[in-house]
């Protein structure tokens, strides 16, 4: 069976309204002018612009996702938003534990898997953003920060996007080498087997400095199934290329 990547762009905290039907409409014009079978495009605009994203990108095909959400289905918990108004939305993904909500909102595995688990509850695909610091890595601890970070914040038998993003190569410009990702997806995909119900919608994405330039490689290597790209999705010809490195794989 060949493979089916998924290239979901993270925006994080960019996109006003008039940004977002922009980005959106070009992404939605290069996929009508050039399907590309054999992958899915998903932008996770903030919470903000997710109304905009949806109307704009409506039967182009692209999905849309959320960046982060509670892990209540509702409640009193002021100013957050529940997997479940994500997904009533329209949301088909949302993306939980990325590391800046690790390093700078103090989410715990712990929290990241309730997140997940209220992803899942509500009809979302999670994607789980795991990946060790630059320290970590040259201490030699990778796999088993890899490792810990699975056991704390994955969910058992359940189809789930995990993105395996470097610390150190998120917005910075430096990528690990073919051979590092190499082992770190393996670990990954070994361990996601273990932890049962993976179905064929279950993927490992790459994350951290993905660019057009370097897509292809990073692609190519087993157990990639995708990226989490940040700085490149947010302009539609440099995301595209993403997709199209996929496409041509
Ligand atoms: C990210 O924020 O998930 C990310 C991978 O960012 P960038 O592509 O800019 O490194």
């Amino acid at each position: 069976m060949t493979k089916k990547f998924l290239i979901a762009g993270n925006w994080k905290m960019h996109g006003t309204l008039a940004f977002t039907e922009t980005l959106c409409s070009e992404v939605a014009a290069l996929l009508k002018k050039e399907p590309l079978k054999q992958v899915d495009l998903l932008v996770c605009p903030p919470f903000t612009a997710l109304s905009g994203a949806l109307k704009t990108l409506q039967k182009s095909g692209v999905l849309v996702g959320g960046q982060d959400c509670h892990h209540e289905p509702h409640g009193a918990y002021t100013g957050n938003i529940s997997p479940v108004m994500l997904k009533d939305l329209g949301c088909t993904h949302v993306i939980v534990g990325h590391s800046e909500r690790r390093q700078y909102e103090r989410e715990s595995n712990a929290l990241v898997k309730e997140k997940a688990e209220a992803a899942l509850a509500a009809g979302l695909i999670p994607i789980i953003c795991i990946g060790e610091t630059l320290e970590e890595r040259e201490t030699s601890q990778t796999l088993a920060v890899i490792e810990r970070q699975l056991e704390g914040s994955v969910p058992r038998d359940a189809t789930v996007v995990i993105a395996y993003e470097p610390v150190w190569a998120i917005g910075t410009g430096r990528v690990p080498t073919i051979d590092q990702v190499t082992e770190v997806h393996a670990a990954i995909a070994k361990k996601q087997k273990s932890f049962g119900s993976v179905s064929g919608t279950a993927k490992i994405l790459y994350g951290g400095s993905v660019k057009p330039s370097n897509a292809a490689a990073l692609l190519n290597v087993p157990h990639v199934d995708g990226a989490l790209v940040g700085g490149a999705s947010l302009e539609a010809a440099s995301f595209f290329a993403i997709a199209k490195a996929a496409a041509g794989l």
